[in-house]
């Protein structure tokens, strides 16, 4: 463990270039993903604005007195059938953690949509979608136990929950994660320890720039790294930095710079097991073009239609601009589903879910068709 720590630290500020490091995190992405750089056609479905929690630089949730609330069935009805008619496949449902756990005005407005829980509504919704339309539900709803999960997986691929940071650190006055439940580390590894009890595939991944030393940095990737060689259920890592946003309590922190987001995605891609996807979510970056050779094969999802709620001031790349990008790169845009290939088959999936994957996908585990939408 010892040796793995000094790995890290010697590609993360050794005399190493960062360009000599992202040609080596290159050629392994090469190998696994050959030119391939996917992204997910997406449609964004804000389920509840509300959240048990209230993070230091989230702009996502509100209390209900700033008017959080939920979509209505149909609301979520209105996202899908956008999505479905603009060649999207996921239907990315994102949510605060049980809102309930502590708003009375929460459990008010599921009782008023029939419900007495977050849960049972998005799952209710997922199913909706996924029955009606050709989209693909993708969950990130916090933490998740194993009866919630299998309940999950009966109407989506795969679902999602950031690890974010191991540090205790965010937990001090004043930091990111001060008294919030939902970011215990311990429990966000449960989830997902969760999910590979009952084969689900999972998105996790790091928010990088919330933590203030090298250190913690090191230890993060660290811990990353050695939870992937251990849990099956990870198809993706996403590497995600912290973006200051205006009235939230991190509005002044520092975002960390290009140089050293390439040496962390180069090294990450270095040390995470091979099949693992890499992704950077690119309208946070300041330019797509300097991380196409950093390792990563994936740029998450992106939408044609809706914007992305949780970084609003940040828009997606013009698909149709970056395909040309990326074929200017000698590499390929492609899209895919909210599952990776890799886990397309009867462990992963149940069997309906199973079925309704084969029918859009060519024997690549890719979509058989996508039209980039205007
Ligand atoms: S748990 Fe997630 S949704 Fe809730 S406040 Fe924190 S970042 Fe926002």
């Amino acid at each position: 463990m010892a040796e793995l720590s000094k790995n890290i630290e010697e590609c993360l500020f050794g005399d190493i270039s960062t360009k000599e490091l992202t040609e080596k995190a290159y050629s392994i992405k090469k190998q696994e993903f050959g030119s391939d750089i996917t992204f997910s056609p997406k449609v964004f479905i804000p389920l509840t604005t509300l959240c048990q929690d209230s993070c230091g630089y989230c702009t996502f949730v509100k209390s209900p007195k700033e008017g959080g609330t939920y979509l209505n069935f149909d609301e979520v009805d209105i996202i899908g059938k956008v999505g479905h008619e603009n060649s999207c496949y996921e239907a990315l449902f994102t949510l605060g953690d049980k809102p309930e756990e502590k708003w009375e005005e929460a459990k008010t407005q599921l009782k008023d949509l029939g419900f007495t829980s977050t849960h049972d509504y998005l799952v209710e919704n997922m199913k909706r979608v996924n029955d009606k339309y050709n989209l693909f539900p993708h969950a990130n709803p916090g933490l998740m136990t194993t009866s919630e999960i299998i309940e999950y997986k009966n109407h989506s691929p795969s679902g999602g929950l950031m690890l974010e940071t191991f540090s205790k650190n965010v937990f001090n006055p004043g930091k990111p994660h001060y008294k919030a439940k939902t970011k215990i580390i311990e429990k966000r590894l449960e989830t997902i320890n969760n999910a590979e009890k009952i084969k689900y595939p999972i998105t996790t991944g790091l928010l990088l720039g919330i933590t203030d030393t090298k250190d913690e940095l090191i230890q993060d990737i660290e811990n990353l790294i050695l939870f992937c060689l251990k849990n099956t259920a990870i198809q993706e890592i996403i590497l995600q930095n912290f973006r200051a946003k205006r009235n939230t309590l991190m509005k002044n922190n520092p975002e960390i710079v290009n140089d050293l987001f390439l040496r962390i995605i180069a090294t990450v891609r270095i040390f995470l097991p091979k099949h693992i996807s890499l992704q950077v979510p690119p309208n946070l970056l300041s330019s797509v073009d300097d991380f196409l050779f950093s390792g990563i094969n994936d740029l998450g999802g992106i939408s044609p239609k809706t914007i992305d709620l949780v970084n609003p001031d940040h828009l997606w790349p013009d698909l149709n601009e970056l395909n040309i990008k990326i074929d200017n790169s000698g590499q390929i845009l492609k899209p895919r589903l909210p599952v990776y290939p890799n886990f397309i088959n009867k462990e992963w999936l149940n069997e309906k879910m199973f079925e309704k994957v084969s029918n859009v996908i060519n024997e690549d585990g890719y979509p058989k068709k996508y039209e980039y939408a205007s």
